[in-house]
């Protein structure tokens, strides 16, 4: 069956069996950022509103598939609670007997929240039993946690072989509404950003992508191995020689498919990530030998704006340098601010690149900002997603 969404389905009186992405920053037992529960909250007064009883579920951490108290969901069973102004009670486990009976006991509008479900080996190993366990407890299944959608796990994949009726949240509704839908058509100039510490692990969404956009910026680290390829010093910056081949192999495919490909023209260097001082500023034909490139440089700067400025469709993922470091942090921030003010439609994703469009509160400029990181990656990429499959994305 072609995918749904949770507003294409009664939920009420069902048991609805909804995982979410709760995985959030905990420390001695205080939430750090709630940014991914908050995020879940339309989803969730969807549900409840219209009398569905919400059985949610999440993992946290690594546990390994045991029990670990400092990764329980309690903490996320209170902030629920305070953010939806209800009681949200919390299960001992996430799949057994005394489970059963707490969802065999709830009203229309009540949500449980199930513990770590990686507590459980089962999760990650996409087991059967532990599925079918899992699958007792809802009548509806629902995923609205595109951060996992990446991974063939139990609550992921496994669960919908048991339970029929299976739909996505309005996180995944939008995930797929921008990712699929909207960059099947893009409005052109189609731009691809692509920054991070290592190419390795953006070869794919380079390959796939150079299919599709117009042109490309590469920044950040990856673009030391590009300039190597081209035979450029890059002094004792991260680089990855192995994947020379790869670098010239997509500078190459970039010309043959008339793909206008710019690389930095200068950079800021330091001897270090963590240096306070920078030693300056190089440009790319020049770079210091003793030194490590560790952000784009002023001139570079001016160079990505043009071609961004004009871009009707923006894809970024990854920044610009070492961001982190207030020090080299100039020109991510800066492509930030240009990207923001295009006009354009503006996807932006990645565990650290959304990090940055947060830490300049840009988010609002952004006309969506992915909540995957991996699997943010894996979608451009052009992969079939195990977790969108089984709500029948592909179908
Ligand atoms: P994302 O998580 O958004 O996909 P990546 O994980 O690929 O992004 O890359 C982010 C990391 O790359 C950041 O931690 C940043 O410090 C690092 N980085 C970017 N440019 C450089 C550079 N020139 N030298 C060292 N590290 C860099
Ligand atoms: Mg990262």
């Amino acid at each position: 069956m072609p995918i749904r969404f949770i507003d294409e389905i009664d939920v009420k009186g069902k048991r609805v069996l909804g995982r979410f992405d709760f995985n959030v920053p905990i420390k001695d037992g205080e939430i750090k950022d709630d940014s991914r529960i908050r995020a879940a909250i339309p989803t969730i007064k969807y549900v409840i509103e219209k009398g569905g009883k919400l059985i949610a579920c999440s993992h946290m951490g690594k546990p390994k598939g045991k029990f670990v108290k400092e990764l329980s969901l309690t903490p996320v069973a209170k902030r629920l609670s305070e953010l939806l102004n209800i009681d949200v009670k919390m299960a001992p486990d996430c799949i057994g007997d005394e489970v059963l009976n707490m969802v065999n006991s709830m009203g229309e509008g009540d949500i449980l929240l199930l513990e770590n479900l990686r507590f459980h080996e089962g999760e990650t190993k996409n087991d059967k039993d532990f599925s079918k366990e899992l699958a007792k407890l809802g009548d509806i299944y629902l995923n609205d946690a595109f951060g996992v959608v990446h991974r063939a796990h139990a609550s992921v994949v496994g669960v919908t072989e048991f339970i029929k009726d299976v739909c996505g949240g309005f996180l995944i509704k939008k995930e797929v509404e921008y990712l699929n839908n909207y960059l099947k058509n893009p409005e052109r100039p189609f731009l691809l950003i692509a920054g991070g510490a290592k190419v390795s692990t953006k070869l794919g969404i380079l390959h796939s992508l150079l299919n599709k956009v117009d042109r490309v910026i590469i920044g950040g680290a990856m673009a030391n191995t590009f300039r190597k390829a081209q035979g450029c010093e890059v002094g004792e910056s991260l680089v990855e020689e192995d994947l020379i081949p790869d670098a010239k192999n997509i500078m190459d495919l970039a010309k043959e498919k008339k793909v206008s490909f710019y690389l930095p023209v200068d950079y800021v260097m330091g001897k270090d990530v963590n240096d306070l001082t920078p030693m300056g500023t190089y440009p790319y034909q020049d770079v210091d030998s003793k030194g490590k490139i560790l952000d784009i440089g002023p001139a570079t700067l001016v160079l990505f704006s043009e071609v961004i400025k004009d871009a009707k469709t923006i894809v970024w993922n990854g920044p610009m340098g070492a961001f982190e470091n207030p020090t080299f942090s100039q020109g991510s921030f800066g492509i930030a601010q240009v990207v923001a003010a295009n006009e354009g439609v503006k996807i932006v994703g990645g565990g650290d690149t959304d990090n940055l469009i947060h830490s300049c509160k840009l988010e609002d400029k952004i006309t969506f900002v992915s909540t995957g990181g991996g699997s943010f990656l894996e979608f451009l990429e052009g992969k079939q997603l195990p977790g969108l499959k089984a709500l029948g994305l592909y179908d």
